[in-house]
């Protein structure tokens, strides 16, 4: 362990910035990244923080807003992550900082579940009013994603009286003990913390890239597998729900083939089954939509929402028909801090900002140009084997190039070029194949070409 004092000296310290919209929208090298300041930081880090706990660009963040990050050395970094597709209308956000601050002086806990308040309410109206369906609905409030999740889970068995659930391969639903055993990925989610939940079922997923039959099959071919696995393996009759989540995040943002999510509902429905749609990446205009169940017309019984909701505060939501929702007993969800009225300003503030900006239509417009710039980038290297996803989620797939091998050690080092030149990207995928772009809704255009410059540049140096 390096010695704190030891490290290089840094230079002046940064004057604290304020964070938010009125940052300066520019990508700008101070130092290497990361630069002296930051890795001092790291080795502070290293000494206190689990190591289980990783980092995948170990800069020290000091503030964040619109389309930029800026570290302890003064670097400016493109955002082209949204922290997970959290910060959707962008860090600090104006509005939503003043509400969190209104609110944080007002009061911050009570707890709902001893003497509620109004702003967990509020939620909850606007959740019900901007799902899919215009049936009668009802919401409950989480912590975290993960926690949502298991939440549905636990309705959807109450709501039936039946115990299965079925997932699907490339599935990512969390880190906690069932929502462990919803994820399929076994490294790094898995390995090493079982034995997990019972009676959980993995079906074929759609995966058009790499379905045997070919894209135009994926659809028809993995529902007709996955329902008859339900039917003869499982037990339609035994299923409480089918969970899944419209375009896959961690799985490599894998659009399901045409006609997949169609006939799964149909099938829920024909046989008493739930159909529970985790849209906590895809929700709040990520994909062009309020909800990615929108571009397929699908309305899930349950949906789960937690990310994008409160413009970085951590708030997550079951949300679902009223008769399903209101079937468990009272006490039997809840939570200490789940809505904590901080969160709940926060999630209103970041709604009506979504709403007032537009940004669901910004997020379909600068999809297309994203779209644009990605297939460009496919027709010019062998070594991209599929370009997808919607709106501000999208993400390109890493092969050797002939083949549909998939190119991990790639996806590493264009991170890594495009981290040392301030462009914050993520990797994704169950074969860790995949770069996903998720910028943040409000992300200028010109910030967002350049970042997309300099995924250009790791592309050419890694060919
Ligand atoms: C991130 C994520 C989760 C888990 O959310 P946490 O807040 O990290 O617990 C669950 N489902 C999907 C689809 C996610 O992307």
């Amino acid at each position: 362990m390096t010695d704190v004092a030891a490290s290089p000296a840094p230079s002046a310290p940064a004057a604290p910035l304020p964070g938010g919209p009125s940052l300066p929208q520019v990508r700008r090298l101070a130092t290497e990244i990361p630069g002296p300041r930051s890795r001092a930081f790291h080795e502070r880090r290293r000494a206190a923080v689990a190591a289980g706990v990783g980092s995948g660009l170990p800069i020290e963040v000091v503030a964040a807003g619109g389309g930029v990050i800026v570290d302890a050395d003064g670097n400016s970094l493109i955002d082209l992550g949204s922290g997970i597709a959290v910060v959707n209308v962008g860090n600090a956000a104006a509005p939503v900082a003043r509400a969190v601050a209104e609110q944080a002086a007002a009061f911050t806990h009570t707890c709902f579940m001893v003497t509620p308040y109004e702003g967990y309410v509020a939620v909850c109206e606007q959740l019900n009013a901007r799902t899919p369906g215009d049936h009668e609905k009802r919401s409950a409030l989480f912590n975290s994603g993960a926690e949502a999740v298991e939440n549905a889970v636990k309705i959807a068995r109450h709501a039936t009286g039946r115990s299965a659930i079925v997932v699907m391969d490339h599935a990512y639903h969390g880190r906690t003990n069932l929502t462990m055993a919803l994820t399929a990925k076994s490294m790094p989610y898995k390995a090493g913390f079982g034995p997990f939940a019972p009676d959980v079922y993995r079906v074929p997923m759609a995966y058009p890239y790499r379905w045997p039959g070919g894209a135009e099959r994926a659809g028809a071919e993995a529902a007709a597998q996955a329902i008859d696995h339900i039917r003869t393996e499982i037990g339609a009759e035994r299923v409480a729900a089918v969970l899944i989540e419209p375009i896959q995040g961690e799985g490599g943002f894998i659009v399901p083939g045409e006609g997949y999510l169609g006939a799964l509902v149909e099938f829920c429905h024909e046989h008493g089954i739930l159909f529970v749609a985790d849209e906590i990446q895809t929700g709040f205009g990520r994909t062009g939509r309020w909800f990615a169940c929108e571009h397929e017309g699908i309305v899930p019984d349950l949906i789960t929402t937690a990310k994008g909701i409160a413009g970085g505060l951590p708030l997550a939501a079951v949300t679902g028909r009223a008769e399903v929702m209101d079937a468990v007993h009272v006490g039997g969800l809840g939570g200490t801090y789940g809505g904590n009225p901080v969160a709940c300003a926060a999630a209103i503030a970041t709604i009506e900002l979504i709403e007032r900006d537009g940004l669901v239509g910004r997020a379909e417009r600068l999809g297309g140009a994203l779209r644009t710039r990605l297939d460009a980038m496919a027709a010019a290297d062998d070594g991209i084997g599929d370009v997808r996803g919607r709106g501000l989620m999208q993400a390109i797939e890493l092969v050797r190039p002939g083949t549909t091998e998939p190119d991990a050690d790639r996806v590493k080092a264009v991170l890594a070029h495009t981290h040392a030149a301030g462009v914050v990207t993520l990797s994704a995928g169950t074969y860790g194949n995949v770069v996903r772009f998720l910028p943040p809704l409000v992300i200028g255009e010109d910030l967002l070409q350049e970042g997309l410059d300099v995924v250009a540049d790791a592309l050419a140096a890694t060919r």
